[in-house]
């Protein structure tokens, strides 16, 4: 049977989880999928639910978690654990209802596509019988470094010493111990976070955002460590055509002021979606954007600053000294933004959406890591694909000087040219032929198989 009859209206079930940078990529893949003729339902939490007007092409399955907000200071494994519990058995209740309704004309079974984190729809397939696949929506050269944790723990090298942070660590290079995920966090936590991942069992694939260009050599360990097929699939965000993403409004009003910029003048600022800053960080922020004297668009999500709703803290002076020149506000249209010819640099938190968003459109970057695998991206980014430069502290002289080098110096061009070729390659492996494009062809292949 010819591919296109074989997979028309082949369900599959997506279970996203209910952070943006998990739920973006998720949404991405489901109307990439749409497009290949899958029939897609997407399950989701009623906490951070996508907007349903946005994706008429997916039947929606909310699914009951019982939080009213994901508290950034709260346990986070203890967070996991009750979200996956709350939400198993109406997961179950609704595939066993489907799998009785009979199979369709063509019959096809039902496969699982689930965000990493939501274990529990693994758990579910598996009692079912029904085959099940992960997203990956981290890059993959943080996974060598998280897979290597344990090993670290048990030498007695983490918490890592402030001596120690800047040495290279033995076996995975480029890596320094500064650059580790939860290099500071205690043994016992770790130990519950990593048990934690290990929940996810035997998925029978898994998707990783990402491109065999930028990460050959840490999709190949993974292939070795996984055994299982893994299909390296982005830019998502370049594959998809999908409206607004974003749990946040996005403030659409902030490109009609890009419009009026010099080329490649301006520098976006955005930590993503969870970091957080406290008063005397958004002061170092503020001072280093209006010392630099550059134009700034800067994004502070209502509620990151410890202590305020919005921007209360921002000192005195600042908003007077920056007039005509910088914009600050609650959530941008980030994707348009990058595109945007008006915007020259992006400083960001190095989130792997963020990332790839900024690859993707050729914009060179300075890196801020905050945690997880911010800080293997940040290291990769700067070091590796020499593409950002490192923030080494938050003080506005090492800020004024940063956001100079990036948009005024010849460093900075440099990097731009770099990051503009990395953005062809990007391009180029959507194309027939290209890497993604081929992997794509293989998931599909893969899925209708079962
Ligand atoms: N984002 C956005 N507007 C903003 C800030 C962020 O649309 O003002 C989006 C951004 O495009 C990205 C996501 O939020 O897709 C953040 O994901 P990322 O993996 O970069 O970081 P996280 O939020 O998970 O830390």
């Amino acid at each position: 049977m010819m591919g296109d009859e074989r997979k028309r209206g082949k369900p599959l079930v997506l279970v996203a989880s209910p952070f943006q940078g998990h739920m973006t990529p998720m949404l991405q893949l489901g109307s990439v999928l749409h497009s290949k003729g899958f029939s897609i339902t997407l399950a989701h939490t009623k906490l951070n639910s996508p907007d349903p007007s946005n994706h008429p092409e997916f039947v929606f399955l909310p699914l009951s978690d019982n939080f009213s907000a994901i508290d950034a200071s709260a346990n986070y494994t203890k967070f996991l654990e009750a979200l996956n519990n709350n939400c198993k058995m109406q997961l179950q209740d609704h595939l066993t209802r489907k799998i009785e309704e009979g199979k369709d004309e063509m019959n096809h079974t039902i496969t699982v596509i689930h965000d990493n984190i939501m274990y529990f729809a693994e758990e579910v397939a598996s009692n079912l019988n029904l085959p099940s696949i992960v997203l990956r929506s981290c890059s993959a050269s943080y996974m060598p470094a998280f897979l290597a944790l344990p090993r670290l723990h048990a030498e007695g090298q983490l918490p890592v010493q402030d001596s120690i942070l800047q040495e290279l660590v033995p076996e995975l290079h480029p890596l320094r111990y500064k650059d580790l995920p939860f290099n500071d966090t205690p043994t016992e936590v770790a130990t519950e976070m990593l048990a934690l991942a290990e929940r996810v069992r035997t998925p029978s694939a898994i998707i990783w955002n990402t491109m065999e260009f930028l990460e050959s050599s840490a999709l190949t360990q993974l292939r070795q460590h996984y055994q299982v097929p893994i299909f390296a699939i982005g830019p998502l965000i370049k594959m998809a055509r999908c409206p607004s993403t974003s749990f946040l409004e996005e403030d659409t009003g902030c490109i009609s002021w890009l419009d009026k910029q010099a080329p490649r003048s301006v520098l976006y600022v955005s930590l993503g979606s969870l970091a957080t800053m406290d008063e005397t960080e958004l002061a170092e922020t503020a001072w280093g954007l209006a010392k630099s004297k550059q134009p700034f668009l800067w994004v502070v999500r209502p509620g990151s600053v410890s202590g305020s709703e919005w921007i209360e803290f921002l000192p005195e002076g600042f908003t007077e000294e920056v007039r005509g020149r910088g914009l600050v506000l609650k959530w941008a249209p980030q994707k348009q933004v990058l595109a945007h010819s008006a915007v020259g640099g992006f400083w960001s938190h190095c989130g792997w959406n963020s990332t790839l968003e900024s690859i993707s459109e050729g914009v060179p970057m300075i890196c801020q890591p905050v945690m997880g695998d911010q800080c293997v991206n940040s290291r990769y980014l700067s070091y590796v694909w020499r593409v950002g430069l490192e923030l080494e502290n938050l003080e506005i002289k090492v800020v004024e000087s940063a956001i100079r080098r990036l948009l005024v110096d010849e460093e900075g061009q440099e990097l731009r040219q770099r990051a503009i070729s990395m953005k062809e390659k990007a391009k180029y492996s959507l194309f027939k032929g290209g890497s993604s494009f081929n992997s794509l062809k293989d998931l599909v292949e893969f899925t209708l198989a079962d």
